[in-house]
């Protein structure tokens, strides 16, 4: 998190969180490559993603992951 992040309230929470569906998931690895941020992989290849309510700045990060996912196993969801 920047500071400029902070002074623009981009570290405020989004109210979205990050879902997948470990069933669709093939572990092909684009969502972390869209969103290295914010997305991980496990020695095996699988995602590792933000657990609970993103920050606003992790949300752009998040729907480029959303997008890249060629299994729509992942999606953006209100808490
Ligand atoms: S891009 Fe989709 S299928 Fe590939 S690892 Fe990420 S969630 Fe799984």
């Amino acid at each position: 998190m920047s500071a400029l992040d902070r002074i623009l309230g981009r570290d405020q929470p989004s109210g979205q969180t990050l879902r997948i569906d470990p069933v669709e998931c093939e572990g092909i690895g684009q969502c972390a490559v869209a969103a290295s941020r914010i997305i991980g992989l496990d020695r095996w290849g699988y995602p590792i993603v933000p657990k609970g309510e993103l920050a606003s700045s992790d949300v752009g990060q998040a729907g480029r992951a959303v997008k890249a996912c060629p299994r729509a196993a992942l999606w953006l969801e209100d808490v």
